[in-house]
């Protein structure tokens, strides 16, 4: 990831911001909760104009680079006495109208949604510069010293995450070699910037305890004067931290124009030694020639910001609005705190399954702070109505052939605890989890030691279930530690018919693919599915068209690498999950799932968005495609021409089959290829014909007739009362005296047996042998 990369949300933001450091010039001082509150305004209302004009700030830049020259000129950082006019806070209002109108509208009836209070949360004064979303670059942090290289400057980012062991190149903090006042962590924003605060956290280690509990920060232009930081006439002394995990917010006196700035730790915890992870708040600021200042901006017109769940359902709202035509949005259950999980259906004829049209489906916000899922999913919503009504060709296809359902927050309970913390103070694991503390992703009842039992037990793998496994009785029970959110989705997995879906994470740059479940409780190990050529091409797919993942000098995002797998790698061999979503998709339904881990920061800051939805909008367009891969067709009765349902399609060598929906419709996923599919059904006799599948992206169509075994049609004859047509009569007559064949070899295979068996025991020698 490029170190300048810069969004027009962020370009907006900052060229609002900028007015306040040109008015620094020629304004007298205000208060500093005057400065905040002016800056909190500015960030809110210019992240949501991302997508519409630039604010009316951009008329000062003949001020601001007099400003950027004097600061970058002269030795001593420029400090932004005073704040914007409030003129530059009404023309940067340009799109909160229309959100106050949603904010106004509510029509809810669950408990927990009339309890919502309209809270503003605090802003951050200025964005992330991106130690976090790895946008600072490695060159740009040092450090005065450090313990070892695993430990080294580049470490101190905001929620890095260490190996499990210490002592590699991939520990979880910067941590200085001596434990004196004169330790810093140097970032260098290469540009000029307004520096408005600092995020501290400690350590993250399994083994040791570091934090630091107070710091003073240094700003400089050239590297070599450093000023600290004040707080009118004395030096400012921050509030740092009191564990390792919880990431505390230190915001500037006064916001200050500089290039460096530096963390220079005063206490830390007794125990432990100067370590910290950080991530630095300010505005950059652009210079109009500035390459990458509006060149990266989403090209789409999308809500780029986050949505709490009542934003969320009134973006929902807006999009069946807009188009009623190919929208609905319907409810799966509700969250423990009653939250309802809503998805939004995106088909041609939505509400109905059309025969023969495959089913979608993205999950996101299973683990509630990895927040990008949900909000991609909103983005995709919107892409799709607006896309279809422009005429766009391949949304029109996309829309037309397949059934689409977004479930964008499967944990809205855990959402709302980690958006009100916000995208930097979230940390690492608050809002993971659903209220009653349940991990989602291990809460599905595991169906692959069910299987591997009953395969080991049975000697023959081919003789037991290797689909549609039935939930255990354990799990259906009242006291069962079920989440009602996995029971939401679990009913939901049963009634719709899916064929493929994408489960949306945060916190790495990978795509799993299952099992999630290793054998044996091995905490590691490759554990593929009989389907495991075509996972690893959904996975591919994936992970090779979205933007950072396919970019081969990007910078690993914790301490596993995965570009050496191509960023895709099996679910058990990077750590086993029993319980996971994935499996259970895959062994209780005919849904193939994959899992995407989205970006390395599990709740990026507003201002990433729109560059987020860029490096996603691809992948999330073309994995959906792939539900048009393989083989498709309908089940039909010879006689009837009526779809039989759940009839099983077995494809020869893929020892995992799947079944038939209500209308006798299937969809079997498979690479290109020649595959020879047999297609049975309760009462009838099997077929088998030979399918190909190209390699165009679209499904082979399979059809299939099942004539009815001699015994079925006797019993419904029979039922009806009717005669027994000459043909069945024959039929019946020659299947009873192949049974009765049969039947006699068998006796006379027993008796051969035992007469062997009687002989050996009669002979002496028999057992020494
Ligand atoms: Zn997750």
């Amino acid at each position: 990831m490029g170190k300048s990369l810069c969004t027009l949300a962020a370009a907006a933001l900052l060229l609002g911001v900028f007015s306040h450091a040109a008015g620094a010039l020629t304004n007298d001082a205000i208060t500093e909760s005057n400065l905040l509150f002016n800056f909190t305004t500015t960030t809110a209302t210019a992240t949501t104009a991302a997508t519409t004009t630039a604010p009316a700030g951009t008329l000062k830049w003949t001020e601001a680079v007099t400003v950027v020259e004097e600061g970058s000129d002269g030795a001593a950082p420029t400090t932004a006495k005073t704040t914007l006019s409030t003129s530059t806070v009404r023309d940067t209002q340009l799109d909160t109208k229309d959100h106050s109108k949603e904010r106004e509208d509510t029509n809810n009836n669950s408990k927990a949604e009339e309890n919502e209070e309209e809270e503003e949360k605090p802003e951050l004064a200025c964005p992330p510069l991106g130690l976090e979303s790895l946008r600072v670059d490695d060159s740009q942090i040092q450090a005065s010293s450090y313990q070892r290289m695993g430990l080294g400057p580049h470490r101190g980012r905001l929620n890095i995450q260490s190996g499990i062991e210490d002592g590699d190149l991939y520990d979880g903090a910067w941590c200085a070699d001596y434990k004196d006042r004169q330790q810093w962590l140097e970032v260098d924003a290469i540009h000029l910037t307004l520096f408005t605060g600092v995020i501290l956290q400690g350590r993250n280690s399994i083994w040791s305890w570091d934090w630091v509990e107070s710091y003073k920060v240094q700003l400089s232009n050239d590297s070599v004067n450093w000023q600290t930081c004040m707080n009118g006439t004395k030096e400012a002394i921050f509030e740092g931290n009191q564990n390792p995990e919880t990431p505390v917010l230190g915001l500037l006196p006064v916001p200050t124009l500089a290039r460096l700035i530096r963390i220079n730790p005063q206490t830390w915890y007794s125990n432990g030694t100067i370590c910290l992870r950080a991530e630095i708040l300010g505005c950059r600021v652009d210079g109009p020639s500035d390459p990458y200042s509006s060149d990266r901006d989403a090209k789409d017109a999308l809500d780029f910001r986050h949505h709490n769940y009542k934003e969320m359902r009134k973006l929902m709202k807006s999009v069946i609005e807009e188009c009623p035509d190919i929208t609905r949005v319907y409810t799966i259950g509700k969250s423990y705190m009653g939250l309802k999980l809503y998805v939004i259906e995106i088909s041609d004829n939505p509400g109905t399954h059309e025969l023969g049209e495959p089913e979608f489906r993205y999950v996101a916000g299973m683990h509630g702070n990895e927040a990008l899922g949900r909000e991609l999913v909103l983005n995709l919503m919107q892409y799709l109505c607006k896309e279809y009504k422009k005429g766009n060709q391949r949304v029109v296809r996309l829309v037309t052939e397949t059934r689409i359902h977004l479930l964008p927050s499967m944990n809205p309970d855990g959402y709302e605890v980690a958006y009100d913390k916000g995208s930097e103070l979230a940390g690492w694991a608050e809002g993971r989890y659903s209220f009653e503390g349940i991990d989602l992703n291990h809460n599905f009842p595991d169906l692959n030691n069910i299987m591997w039992n009953a395969q080991e037990k049975a000697g023959d793998p081919s003789k037991v279930p290797n689909h549609y496994i039935p939930i255990p009785e354990y799990y259906t029970k009242e006291d069962a530690m079920v989440a009602p959110e996995t029971r939401a989705i679990i009913s939901w997995m049963q009634d719709i018919p899916f064929v493929l879906s994408a489960n949306l994470h945060g916190g790495e740059l990978v795509v799993t693919y299952p099992f999630d479940c290793t054998r044996d409780w091995a905490p590691q190990e490759n554990t593929p599915t009989a389907d495991n050529a075509f996972f690893r091409w959904l996975a591919t797919v994936y992970a090779s068209t979205n933007l950072v993942m396919a970019n081969p000098d990007r910078r690993i995002c914790h301490y596993e690498d995965f570009q050496s797998h191509n960023n895709i790698i099996n679910g058990g061999a990077w750590h086993t999950v029993p319980g996971s979503m994935n499996d259970f998709s895959y062994l209780h339904t005919n849904c193939f799932e994959v899992t995407v881990e989205l970006s390395c920061d599990k709740f990026p800051h507003v201002s990433e968005l729109p560059v987020e939805w860029e490096n996603n909008k691809e992948s999330l367009l073309v994995y959906m495609e792939q539900v048009h891969r393989g083989i498709k067709g309908v089940i039909r009765d010879k006689v009837t021409k009526k779809g039989i349902a759940d009839a099983i399609i077995k494809v020869e060598d893929h020892d995992h089959d799947i079944r038939s929906a209500a209308d006798g419709d299937y969809w079997r996923l498979l690479n290109p290829g020649e595959y020879k599919v047999v297609v049975w059904a309760l009462g009838y006799l099997p077929s088998m014909r030979q399918c190909h599948v190209g390699m165009e992206p679209h499904a082979t169509i399979c059809d299939f007739t099942l004539t009815k075994t001699p015994i079925e049609r006797l019993k419904e004859i029979r039922a009806r009362g009717g005669k027994i047509p000459q043909d069945l009569q024959l039929r019946l007559r020659a299947l009873r005296i192949r049974k009765l064949r049969a039947s006699t070899k068998a006796i006379n295979q027993r008796r051969e047996s035992q007469r062997l068996r009687t002989r050996k025991a009669r002979s002496p020698g028999a057992w020494t042998v």
